[in-house]
């Protein structure tokens, strides 16, 4: 067995940067090597210590390398979605990475992704989101026709449309009134912001879950300029014509050492301990 090479993605405070001094001590001592993205060998996990923010700063650092690696979290903030270990807990969590070590598959849970493909006249690119994606117009109102599966759906004019995964359902998607979704369901969440609904402009006015095999493409009006969103990055573009969303062929995977069920999570995140 080869020993375990590993990255950490750190928040910038205090407390996150203590843990991670402290997170290298104790892979050292178990001989984990600790590798850098200018190195040549990949790392086979990254630990994210800060947040659900942290983690979505380290996926997007190793997009291109989620195939062969996966990752794990700590929070030392409050209950994160992707960050499940306390801070208390750090010995424990390297404790089990060792143990771990001997049947690492059998630690990997695997969650879908957004694929987002966008069409300009410049040529296409290629998206990645583990939470979502979002369009808005920094004009005003978007206004967007919604093909599903190269069929016309429906024209969409209001704030912006959200497009996330199962594991995002709990992110952006659910301010906007969008399900919930346990990240085991091979789907994408499409939501509409805030849409104009009267008797001049009608949408379905209520999110659709689009299962693994179907697409949809929105194709804004021309002459908007848009803002999208992938995760936590921010971008502006005034000369797209297509963009396709679609379950990735690739899923991101996490190493979960113990149970801790979405639903738990859930819970603990927003409803949290209630009085009878
Ligand atoms: P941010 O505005 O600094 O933080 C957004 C909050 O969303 C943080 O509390 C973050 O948790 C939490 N979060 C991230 N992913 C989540 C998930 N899958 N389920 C539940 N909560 C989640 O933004 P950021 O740190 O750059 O993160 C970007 C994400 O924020 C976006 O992907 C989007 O899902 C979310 N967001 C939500 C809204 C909204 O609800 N109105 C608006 C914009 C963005 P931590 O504190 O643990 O980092």
């Amino acid at each position: 067995m080869h020993p375990l090479r590993y990255e950490v993605v750190v928040r910038t405070d205090s407390v996150s940067a203590g843990l991670e001094a402290k997170f290298h001590q104790l892979a050292a001592e178990r001989g984990f090597i600790h590798v850098s993205q200018q190195q040549d060998e990949p790392p086979h996990l990254i630990v994210s210590i800060g947040g659900d923010g942290t983690f979505l700063q380290a996926f997007h650092r190793y997009t291109e390398q989620i195939h062969h690696l996966s990752f794990v979290g700590v929070h030392t903030g409050h209950l994160g979605f992707y960050a499940d270990w306390k801070p208390t807990e750090l010995e424990v969590l390297v404790d089990s990475i060792e143990l771990a070590r001997q049947d690492w598959a059998k630690s990997v849970v695997k969650y879908p992704l957004v694929d987002i493909r966008l069409e300009s006249e410049d040529g296409h690119e290629n998206l990645l989101a583990v939470n979502e994606f979002t369009i808005k117009s920094e004009d005003g109102t978007l206004v967007c026709q919604i093909n599903i599966n190269d069929q016309r759906f429906e024209m969409f004019r209001g704030d912006g449309i959200c497009v996330s995964t199962p594991s995002g359902s709990t992110g952006y998607n659910k301010s906007v009134g969008g399900a919930v979704i346990h990240p085991s369901f091979e789907a994408i969440q499409l939501a509409g912001i805030a849409a104009l609904n009267n008797r001049v402009y009608r949408s379905l006015g209520s999110p659709i879950v689009l299962p693994q095999h179907h697409h949809c493409d929105i194709l804004p009006r021309a002459g908007q300029t848009l803002i999208f969103t992938v995760d936590h990055l921010h971008m502006h573009r005034s000369n797209i014509k297509a963009i396709r969303c679609m379950v990735a062929a690739h899923k991101v995977s996490f190493n979960r050492f113990r149970p801790f069920p979405f639903w738990n999570r859930v819970r603990e995140a927003f409803i949290g301990q209630e009085t009878e």
